[in-house]
């Protein structure tokens, strides 16, 4: 299947669960996630309009953006503490602060860079975080109280890589949203939703699906 067949196929995918759900299929963002794909295919995805592309590790997304400095990537795979500095280089948002460590490094550095990075908190309330990352509930206001509402360091959005038989997992995170957008006082996006779970996380109100092999095809190791 060519690269315009599988993007065709998601956006009859995405149509179908927004008229599901009566929500505006502009509200919904398609993030590609590029990882383990070659620059070839990501420009031709350029080519068809994408700007914006996730990638997971901090090394092949930084040689990416290099290779392509007129493509914007987003930084979604596990950060560790000694990569901070070269995910703000790199990436024009990261997806994946989950600890107050972390946060109080790219505040530091985002200073010394002058730059501003949005930030999404990853949140796991599946108790994954020792595999996938990911901020467990109860540790959310320290994260929060680390990020300060640094300007340089905005939040977005909460991101989740929920287990994939966990059936009301993305309406926890729905409710989660809800609960931090009022104790916050401001709006929160919800970044949830794979190639094999994107209609019920569209239906549980994600505002950007992260699309890995439904859209490049099966990663290369
Ligand atoms: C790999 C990955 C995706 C995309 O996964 P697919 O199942 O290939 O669509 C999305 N989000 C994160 C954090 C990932 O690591």
């Amino acid at each position: 299947m060519s690269l315009s067949d599988r993007i065709e196929g998601l956006r009859t995918r995405i149509q179908r669960a927004c008229a599901a759900a009566h929500r505006d299929p502009s509200s919904v963002e398609l993030l590609p996630v590029s990882k383990k794909q070659p620059l070839s295919l990501i420009r031709e995805a350029a080519g068809m309009g994408f700007t914006r592309f996730g990638e997971n590790y901090v090394q092949e997304g930084a040689d990416k953006a290099a290779a392509a400095p007129d493509l914007a990537f987003v930084l979604l795979g596990p950060l560790q503490r000694n990569k901070t500095k070269p995910a703000l280089q790199h990436f024009v948002e990261i997806q994946s602060l989950d600890r107050p460590e972390l946060a109080e490094r790219l505040r530091r550095h985002a200073e010394e860079l002058d730059v501003v990075r949005p930030v999404w908190i990853q949140v796991d309330l599946w108790d994954e975080a020792s595999k996938l990352g990911g901020c467990p509930e109860g540790d959310l206001p320290a994260l929060i109280t680390a990020i300060g509402r640094d300007p340089r360091l905005p939040l977005r959005g909460l991101m989740a890589l929920p287990p994939p038989e966990n059936v009301s997992a993305f309406a926890q995170m729905a409710h989660l949203r809800e609960r931090l957008q009022q104790d916050l006082g401001q709006p929160l996006h919800l970044s949830m939703g794979m190639s094999g779970d994107l209609e019920a996380a569209i239906a549980a109100g994600s505002d950007q699906i992260r699309i890995g092999t439904a859209f490049f095809g099966e990663r290369v190791y």
